[in-house]
């Protein structure tokens, strides 16, 4: 209760001045991009609730590829940029067949890093050749010319969600991994990074455990980010792929609100906002971009007009950076008593 006082006080604080807006325009931000809220999964924890039944829509290559060309020019744009869905790997289904590897090559061609999200419920599909062999091709395009017989790694991440709500997670996973830890792809090495919470971590070990037994060898490493000296443990597999672990919070967005333990995040933005925080500006297929986790108070502004028109990225960035300052007078006309409280002190102080 005390803690939750702390915070709005200090939320109640930053937005007087102004902080969280500033922040968004300040710092780096990173492009995400859910291509897609069509699934051929119904996870019960989904926060974007794709399913099956949701608009087979996709945002289009062009409009992606427009806006990673705007934002390199930004000086505040981190660089990296996430694909997600929804199911990505969908499109290979229901739109045309290299969407998927031409936004990825634009992004890397761009000299972004890439995260690509997949629930890889595609492995056991009829077209899970072609998503191996398309991945497979995106690496080798960027395989280091030199013959010295040491990898380098570039970047370029796909994320694989190992819990309890995605379906037969572990076998999926163990498939798409074992694929990419028996290729060998001469003069480079990719991440590919497993996701989970903190109850199902046994099933990354579980995990661990199964590439043994196929014979894979998985060796722990540590890397060192230079940026922040942060160190985080990995795993190479056989010298050809290196696998990363890490666990998220899972918030209470579409349908995981039905999930008692899933965190309530009524502005969840201003939560995390602080001055490390990278903005995630997330691109939809609904025609919204929207500021961060998909939880509690959006702060959203559609990137397609109602007359079908796209905006640019400058546009999008002075429109969010505009409903930001609106959230923070709302946040201030909620408490309001904290803030004469706040504005008193001030005042005293001088
Ligand atoms: S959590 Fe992922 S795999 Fe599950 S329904 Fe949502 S988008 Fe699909």
């Amino acid at each position: 209760m005390i803690q939750k006082i702390r915070n709005t006080v200090k939320t109640v604080d930053c937005c007087r001045r102004g902080f969280f807006h500033n922040v968004f325009e300040q710092r780096p931000y990173v492009l995400v991009f859910k291509t897609t809220n069509w699934c051929w999964n119904n996870c019960p924890h989904c926060c974007e609730s794709s399913n099956a039944s949701n608009p087979r829509v996709f945002v289009p290559e062009f409009y992606i590829n427009n806006i990673i060309d705007e934002a390199i020019m930004d000086e505040n744009f981190s660089r990296a940029v996430v694909f997600t869905g929804g199911e990505i790997m969908s499109a290979y289904k229901l739109a045309e067949e290299n969407y998927v590897p031409n936004i990825i090559n634009h992004a890397l061609d761009a000299g972004c890093g890439v995260d690509v999200k997949t629930n890889a419920g595609w492995v056991n599909f009829a077209f899970a050749d072609q998503i191996f062999n398309d991945i497979e091709n995106i690496v080798k395009k960027r395989a280091d010319k030199d013959d010295t017989g040491v990898k380098h790694l570039i970047n370029f991440q796909i994320s694989l969600s190992l819990d309890r709500f995605h379906k037969d997670a572990l076998d999926r996973n163990f498939k798409f991994i074992k694929h990419f830890a028996r290729t060998n792809i001469p003069g480079i090495a990719f991440y590919i990074h497993v996701a989970s919470y903190n109850k199902d971590r046994d099933m990354f070990s579980n995990l661990k455990e199964k590439l043994e037994r196929a014979g894979i060898k998985v060796e722990p490493i540590i890397s060192i980010n230079p940026k922040t000296n942060v160190i985080k443990n990995m795993y190479d597999l056989n010298g050809n792929v290196v696998m990363n672990y890490s666990e998220a919070t899972l918030f209470n967005g579409g349908r995981a609100k039905n999930i008692e333990y899933a965190y309530k995040t009524p502005n969840p933005q201003f939560v995390f906002m602080d001055d490390g925080f990278e903005s995630l500006v997330a691109f939809d297929s609904y025609g919204n971009v929207t500021l961060g986790e998909n939880s509690g108070n959006k702060i959203s502004t559609p990137w397609m007009m109602a007359n079908g028109e796209t905006k640019q990225m400058e546009t999008i960035k002075s429109d969010l950076s505009a409903n930001i300052k609106q959230a923070e007078k709302e946040y201030l006309k909620q408490h309001k008593m904290l803030n004469w409280m706040l504005q008193s002190a001030d005042m005293i102080k001088l």
